[in-house]
């Protein structure tokens, strides 16, 4: 039986989502899966949108920037390919009728379409983890409303997804989400200081955009990851750990009451936690090399360390803390490492200015819905953007 989608890519140019349009290129190539593109998305490359289009044969392209409309226009005039321009547009885009939605804009921007698709019952191959960390409780509400499947993207809460027993939650005794440990793995604090945005960038087993790249650098991305799996999962909060494993073979695991402990294990490339979702709950092919044990040799393991990566114990105390305290969080850090790639700030500034934010920023109320989390993010970037301001670089 071939496997049969309609599907949207939201963030189609950027890493996961050039590599979902690869991956569909392969599987209509092989014949495995008959796939429609409905639409696809971005923020301003229209020329690099417009050539993912063509490729993809979609119905329509959208590109968040208003500026960027004529562009995307000229560069698909003639193909019969529908586009339109502005947040609205990706929005519209989201609520086309594709069964399969990716979810793959980078940071808390992906809110507005992510909804979309959810509350009109899409399945949603989650990569946008910032969604999750920062709106968890409407996109789930949402989510319930519309009836779709939550698909994780992300290696680690894909694995886990594999193999989680979603009958028994209650024999789950702990998640272990593995960690590369990032490039900065075995450099001490102090050395940190005068990182450069391209060393910071250069993941030593993984190619993916820059934002995330840099998550991995503070460990951040871990910490986003934690409060991903605690929406993903039905399981304490106290009950997810952070382990690290350099060699990314093992994605994370799941540890059951009796003392099995169950991994979904693959060669660190993304098209295989996404051609799982695709194909959900069906298997198809995918280009990635397969997994050669002798070859690797070896795997280890080590402890977190929460001192040299503060990210990790802000993360943890944020999702303890509940509330609008990771929506805070998340945003200072979106600033943050803006700013660090654009040199404004330093490596470890980053952490310190999620620290001041989650001091400082005192949100109205205690409720978590859509509206309450989009004012507890704007007003978390303000700070965060005053906060670099006084750093005075
Ligand atoms: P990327 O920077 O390579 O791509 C981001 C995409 O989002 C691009 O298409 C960009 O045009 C679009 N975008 C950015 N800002 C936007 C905005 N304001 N409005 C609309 N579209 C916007 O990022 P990526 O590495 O592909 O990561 C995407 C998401 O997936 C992130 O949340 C990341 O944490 C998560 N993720 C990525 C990987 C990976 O291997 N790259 C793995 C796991 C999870
Ligand atoms: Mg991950």
């Amino acid at each position: 039986m071939t496997v049969k989608r309609r599907v949207t890519v939201l963030g189609a140019t950027g890493s996961v989502g050039l590599c979902t349009l690869e991956l569909i290129a392969a599987a209509r190539a092989s014949g495995d899966a008959e796939i429609e593109v409905v639409a696809v998305t971005a923020n301003t490359n229209a020329e690099k949108l417009a050539e993912a289009a063509i490729r993809a044969g979609a119905k329509f392209a959208a590109v968040c920037d208003p500026d960027s409309g004529d562009a995307l226009k000229r560069a698909l005039a003639g193909t019969g390919i529908q586009s339109a321009s502005g947040p609205d547009a990706v929005v519209e885009a989201a609520q086309m009728d594709a069964d399969w939605v990716m979810a793959a804009i980078v940071g808390a921007a992906g809110i507005r379409p992510l909804m979309a698709a959810a509350e009109r019952g899409a399945d949603i191959a989650f990569a946008n983890k910032e969604c999750l960390v920062c709106a968890g409780d409407a996109v789930l509400a949402a989510m319930a409303r519309g009836g779709g499947r939550l698909l994780p993207v992300d290696s680690e809460h894909n694995a886990i997804f594999q193999v989680f027993d979603f009958e028994r939650p209650h024999r789950v005794r702990k998640i272990i989400l593995t960690a590369s440990g990032g490039p900065f793995r075995q450099r001490d604090r102090a050395s940190l200081k005068n990182v450069t945005p391209e060393e910071a960038v250069a993941h030593p087993n993984w190619s993916m955009g820059a934002k995330i790249s840099v998550d991995s650098a503070t460990m951040m991305n871990k910490g986003l990851e934690r409060i991903e799996a605690a929406y993903l999962f039905p399981v304490a909060h106290d009950l997810i750990d952070v382990l690290v494993h350099p060699q990314s073979v093992i994605h994370s695991m799941v540890d059951y009451v009796d003392g099995s402990v169950l991994a979904q294990l693959g060669t660190p490339d993304m098209t295989i936690p996404i051609a799982s979702t695709l194909a959900w709950p069906d298997r198809v092919p995918t280009p990635a090399k397969p997994l050669d044990l002798a070859q690797i040799g070896t795997m280890t393991f080590e402890p977190p360390d929460e001192d040299r990566f503060p990210a990790l114990r802000q993360s943890r105390e944020a999702l303890k803390a509940g509330g609008l305290t990771t929506a805070i969080m998340n945003a200072a850090n979106e600033i943050a490492v803006e700013a660090f790639l654009q040199r404004r700030i330093g490596f470890l500034d980053i952490a310190d200015i999620a620290e001041f934010c989650l001091e400082e920023a005192r949100p109205d109320g205690l409720s978590t819905d859509l509206e309450a989390v989009l004012a507890a993010d704007a007003l978390a970037r303000q700070i965060a953007l005053k906060r670099i301001a006084s750093l005075g670089r």
